[in-house]
Order: C-alpha cells, then sequence, then structure tokens
C-alpha cells in the first residue's frame, strides 16, 4: 500500500514538476528587440575605432555587449538593408535592392512572421518613409506603425516615446520589437540642441540618437535579447562620397552589429559578419528552426561572403549600377573596371590589387557570378517596370553606355549641394547651379526633377513644367515629379491637367497623403465636393491622414455647414501639426473663406495672443480689413506684422503696401 501510494505522489509529482516546467518554459521565452539606427557610420564608436566618440550611451551598450566590428550591409541603401536584416535573405532572395522600388519577395519570411507564428507579439516602429508598410517589410507585424506624415520621417523621440509606451504597457507574452531611427540621415536635423562638446552635424545627430537609444534601453524588461545595428553608413566625404547609396567602399558599407541577452558574454569579434546574420540569430535563441537563409548565427565562426549590390546610381540618375562581394579579407567592386581592395590591409581601400590578386580571392570572385543573375533581375523588376527600356535593343547595351558612378562624383557632389541649397529655401540658387549640372548629365532624372521643382519655387510655372516633364519621360514613377508639376499647373489655373497629373502620383504611390491632400483641394475648388470627400475620408480611414488632411476634412465640413465637426477637424489639425502657428493661420483663413468672418476673426486674434511676434496672423488682419476698405485698420497691422520678423523678400513687399496704404490715406485726407 505505502508503496502505491508512493508511486502515486511520485508520478503527481513528476507530471506537476513537467507541468511547471512547460510553464516555466511557456514564459521564459525571450523578447527580442532590434534597433536599426539609420545611416549610422560604424566608426563613430569606441569598440569601432572612434577616439573621440560622440555615443557615451552606445559605447557603454557595447562595454556589456557581443560586439562584431567587421561586419557588412549587403546594400548601402535603406530599403534593400533592412530587407536583408529583417529576413536573414540576401537581396537576391528577398528582390528588395533599391528604396522606392519592388516589394519583399512572398518566398521570404520576416523575423515578424516567424515569430508570430510562435506565440510573439510583434511591433514595428518606423522612422521614414523609405521603409513604408507597402514594400513588404511589415509582414507578420501586429503592429507596424509607419505613419511619418508628409515629413516623411521622424525624430527619435516619437520612435523611443512609441516603444517605451508599449514595453510599459502592462503585462503580454513574449515580443519582438523593432525601433528604427533616422536622425543621423541627412539634412542631420534634430529637435533639440545636443551638446556643446560635440563637432559637426553629423556627429550632433550621433550624439541625438545615442540619448533617444539610452531611453529604449532603460525600459527594456528582463529575459530579453537586445541587437543594435546600422543599416549602412555616411560617406562624410571619403572616397568623394558625402553621404551613402553611390558607392561601394567600407564607411558606408561597414556596419555595426552588437547583440547582449541573457547568456550572451561580453566580446569583440574580429569575425566577419552580416545583417543577414541578426534573424538566425534571433531563430537561435528562440529555438526554431528555418532554413534556406543566407546568414548564420552571430557566434557561428562559419565562414561567410556577402554579395554587394547598389541600384541606386541606376534608378535615381542612369548612372551604372554597382556589384561586388567581400569575405570580410577581401573586396571586390565591379564598375567600368573590376577592383580588388585588401580591407583588412588597406582599411582606406587605396590600392586596387587586382592584377596580383591572390588564390582566396580570386576565389571570391567567382561568386560574383550572381552578378548576372542581379542584372537580369533588375531589368524585369524595376528597371524596365519604370519604362525606360521599352523598345530598346539591348537592355545590357544600355545599361553599359552608362557612367560609372565613379566618374560621376563630381556631378553627385553638386547634387549633394543642391540638396542643401533646397532645404534651405534658397531656390534661385539652385536653379543656377542645377543649369550647370543637366548640362553634364542630361540624362539625369533626379537632376532633371530638381531643376523643374526649384524653378516651380520661383514662380517660372511654365519652363517648370518643361523639365517636370523631362524627368518624368526618363522615370514615370517618380512621384515627386508629378506631384511638383500639379502644383505648377496649379498656379497657372491649369487644374483639369493638374488633377490628372495627381492621379498619376497616385496610380504609382496610393499612400502619398500629399496627393491626396493637393487631388482633394483641387476638386473643392472645381466644385466637385462628390469627388473630394471620398478622398479625404479614405486616406483618414487608412491612418495615413496629417494635419493638411484634417484641415481638408475642416474645410468640407465648413462647406457642408457643419461647424461643430469642422471644429472637431481643427482640433485634430493642431494635435498632429509640427507647426501650431502655421496651423492655426491656415484654420482662420478657412473660416474666413466659407463665411465664418466672427470665427475667423475670434480665433485670429485667440492665436495673436498666443504667438504675438507671428507675422502671418497680421497680414491677414490687413487684407480683411482691406478687403471691406477699411485703410487705417489694414495699415495698423501691416505696420505691426512689419515689427515681427520676416523673409527680406516679404518685408519689402510689405513696405511696399504700408507705403500705399499711407499715401491713399493721406489723399483720401486731403480730398475732404
Ligand atoms: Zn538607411
Amino acid at each position: 500500500m505505502k508503496g502505491l501510494r508512493m508511486k502515486r505522489i511520485l508520478v503527481l509529482s513528476i507530471m506537476f514538476l513537467a507541468a511547471s516546467a512547460a510553464f516555466c518554459q511557456e514564459t521564459a521565452k525571450p523578447n527580442f528587440v532590434v534597433i536599426s539606427l539609420d545611416t549610422f557610420r560604424a566608426d563613430r564608436l569606441q569598440a569601432y575605432g572612434s577616439k573621440k566618440s560622440p555615443a557615451p550611451n552606445l559605447d557603454a551598450f557595447a562595454k556589456e555587449a557581443a560586439v562584431y566590428v567587421n561586419s557588412m550591409t549587403p546594400s548601402p541603401v535603406t530599403l534593400p538593408a533592412h530587407g536583408t536584416l529583417l529576413t536573414g535573405c540576401f537581396p537576391e532572395k528577398t528582390g528588395l535592392f533599391d528604396n522606392g522600388v519592388g516589394v519583399l519577395s512572398p518566398g521570404v519570411k520576416t523575423m515578424a512572421e516567424v515569430l508570430r507564428e510562435s506565440g510573439y507579439d510583434t511591433r514595428a516602429f518606423i522612422a521614414a518613409d523609405v521603409l513604408k508598410a507597402r514594400f513588404g517589410l511589415s509582414r507578420g507585424f501586429a503592429v507596424y506603425d509607419d505613419q511619418v506624415g508628409s515629413a516623411k520621417r521622424r525624430f527619435g523621440f516619437q520612435i523611443t516615446d512609441m516603444a517605451v509606451a508599449y514595453m510599459h504597457g502592462g503585462k503580454k507574452g513574449p515580443f519582438f520589437l523593432w525601433a528604427h531611427y533616422f536622425d543621423t540621415h541627412q539634412p542631420y536635423l534634430t529637435p533639440e540642441d545636443p551638446p556643446e562638446s560635440v563637432d559637426g552635424r553629423y556627429d550632433r545627430a550621433v550624439s541625438y540618437v545615442d540619448a533617444q537609444v539610452k531611453r529604449l534601453l532603460d525600459a527594456v524588461p528582463p529575459n530579453t535579447f537586445v541587437f543594435i545595428v546600422s543599416d549602412h553608413g555616411e560617406g562624410l566625404g571619403d572616397h568623394g562620397e558625402l553621404t551613402h547609396g553611390l558607392l561601394l567602399y567600407q564607411p558606408t558599407v561597414s556596419v555595426v552589429v552588437m547583440a547582449k541577452g541573457p547568456g550572451l558574454k561580453p566580446s569583440i569579434s574580429k569575425g566577419f559578419r552580416s545583417l543577414a546574420d541578426i534573424a538566425p540569430t534571433i531563430y537561435g535563441k528562440a529555438g526554431i528552426q528555418v532554413p534556406g537563409l543566407d546568414g548564420y548565427p552571430l557566434d557561428s565562426e562559419e565562414k561567410r561572403s556577402v554579395p554587394l549590390s547598389v541600384l541606386l546610381p541606376l534608378n535615381e540618375y542612369r548612372w551604372k549600377p554597382l556589384f561586388g562581394a567581400s569575405d570580410g579579407r577581401y573586396k571586390w567592386i565591379r564598375g567600368d573596371k573590376t577592383r580588388l581592395f585588401d580591407i583588412s590591409g588597406d582599411p582606406g581601400e587605396t590600392a586596387d590589387i587586382s592584377a596580383m590578386a591572390p588564390g582566396e580571392a580570386r576565389k571570391l570572385k567567382s561568386l560574383m557570378s550572381s552578378y548576372e543573375a542581379i542584372r537580369g533581375r533588375i531589368d524585369l523588376a524595376s528597371f524596365s517596370g519604370l519604362g525606360y527600356l521599352t523598345g530598346t535593343p539591348s537592355k545590357d547595351t544600355q545599361i553599359d553606355k552608362m557612367p560609372d558612378p565613379e566618374s560621376m562624383l563630381g556631378v553627385f557632389r553638386g547634387i549633394d549641394e543642391v540638396k542643401t541649397l533646397r532645404e534651405n529655401d534658397k531656390f534661385a540658387d539652385s536653379v543656377v547651379r542645377l543649369r550647370e549640372l543637366v548640362k553634364k548629365d542630361p540624362g539625369n532624372p533626379s537632376l532633371l526633377f530638381a531643376l523643374g521643382d526649384s524653378l516651380r519655387h520661383v514662380d517660372q510655372l511654365d519652363e517648370a513644367v518643361r523639365w517636370l516633364d523631362e524627368s518624368l519621360k526618363f522615370s514615370p514613377a517618380l512621384v515627386p515629379a508629378w506631384i511638383s508639376k500639379a502644383l505648377a499647373l496649379l498656379g497657372k489655373e491649369r487644374k483639369e491637367e493638374a488633377i490628372l497629373s495627381l492621379e498619376k502620383a497616385l496610380a504609382h504611390d496610393p499612400d502619398s497623403i500629399e496627393a491626396v491632400n493637393i487631388l482633394a483641394a483641387a476638386c473643392l475648388d472645381l466644385d466637385r465636393p462628390e469627388k473630394a470627400f471620398p478622398l479625404i475620408e479614405n486616406a483618414i480611414a487608412r491612418g495615413l491622414a496629417d494635419t493638411d488632411t484634417y484641415l481638408m476634412q475642416g474645410r468640407i465640413h465648413l462647406f457642408q455647414k457643419k461647424y461643430e465637426a469642422a471644429a472637431g477637424d481643427f482640433e485634430k489639425a493642431l494635435l498632429h501639426s509640427l507647426d501650431p502657428r502655421a496651423t492655426r493661420k491656415a484654420i482662420s483663413d478657412k473660416y474666413l473663406l466659407y463665411g465664418y468672418e466672427d470665427y475667423g476673426l475670434r480665433y485670429l486674434n485667440a492665436s495673436v495672443a498666443m504667438y504675438p511676434d507671428y507675422a502671418p496672423y497680421y497680414l491677414t488682419l490687413g487684407a480683411f480689413h482691406i478687403a471691406r476698405e477699411n485703410y487705417p485698420a489694414a495699415l495698423q497691422f501691416f505696420e505691426k506684422a512689419l515689427s515681427c520678423p520676416m523673409k527680406d523678400e516679404d518685408r519689402k513687399n510689405v513696405t511696399e503696401i504700408v507705403d500705399e496704404l499711407k499715401k491713399g490715406i493721406e489723399m483720401e485726407r486731403n480730398q475732404k
């Protein structure tokens, strides 16, 4: 009896043990956090050779992490690099070779898909529109927050706020979280002033993102593996490249790869690794088998080689794409001529040693045979898709005739200069520079677009449309060119043509909220509310809406005499606004436009009380009184505007108005 009873207790206790072990295992599934730092140059961190690092928090993380100092991205371009990071497969399998082109191949799974099948909650917080859901990296994420709005990017603090809120947000099962930071991407803007001890705009952005990552790291719960990687680096003038996406040198293809988590010992490894190694590592830690990957777990010493490609020169500039391969010791780059660098002995890649290629490097070169395969797919995937090569006899001949990016560095530098001019509203200067550049490189759609768009900004609308059409001839999917052309046409009151142009933009990018907003406004102007309403409703329902969308909805409601609803829309517009002063001005304009004069004036006065130095309020009030022929009141407001900060050109115009008004009032007085 006693024996039997003991046996029963034993069986029960084993069952209990088994159950509790299963329970423990269930709750002990580790979380995974992947932090991708866009355009983050590896040598900004101490572990990667920085003498004066602007990133103390990332350095502190590195000291407690497994750090892989010889790591590479297969492409120095955001979408293909992240395609590899999220799947563990190189671009040949993901089908993602460039920004803005293609969708993740259905044949590969994202980490989010795999982990979700294993019971993980999956979240992504995205900081730039080049990673929008429509390119397929959103597959498997329960929430893929890519709401970057019309700014097309957002700051690190926004990403951190969302990630922290999620991690602090109550009890949950195991999770996989991907946070993407874009602050170190040109033009290196940050919302707050970084420490004065840091020199240079790029390093200040590094320092900003460092602080934001720290805030995220502080919220990470125990039993979590954290991976910090960069998608690619930044040229910063090395090899003549200021930014990235043109060449395949180390400053842009070398990346940060660091991992920290339960059981991982701090270490610095010089073994060759790539962005394809993150997914296999995570699968290993989660105990999931996924076949067909190109990468290996980070702690595996398996010998790796990484195929390199950059197609951005082809898609954006109609220059030759570059291909290559590296095994961590040597790197081949195939452009007009094929070069070989010993990246371990000559990290600056100064000497082409292809003439005396050692045996192992020759072996590596044979791996570049995938070059032809990729090249075959470019024509299918993107190139002919853009309609550029239609009717030409040989696609390859066309590519072969294009200039090698290496020989176009002067033009590329010019493109960067023009970018800066345009970002600083110096459109007239940019037109001068762009005319020179277009002469040097007349088949470059990006230059043709920039020239047309800059001309539009300086009101040379007919010529603007001509150049924009020219850019669209080379690149029919260039959405910004369709939008810019529409704006130029609207400026010429050619509304019907503008609407066609916007519909083209939306056919190529249905998520372009800018195109939606402008199209809806044009339809309203043409008294076609039946066309404008669904556009706006649809955009709001799909979560695309930005400040302008809500302003438009408010306008529609005022048009329908639904004042209460409009007021609600305007609240939402303000909530989304990055510039509340300007949004308040836009709101009062809408009231005045639709005959709600009292509301408009009250709103303007309230805005003046909040921002008394904002000239546009006084200009609106001045214009309002001119329309009512109350010239003395108008004069008062225009004079008040002059006491506020204002652009030189505007100041000139307002001064003229003030002088005219004074003269008119004087004459009237003399007549009496
Ligand atoms: Zn990037």
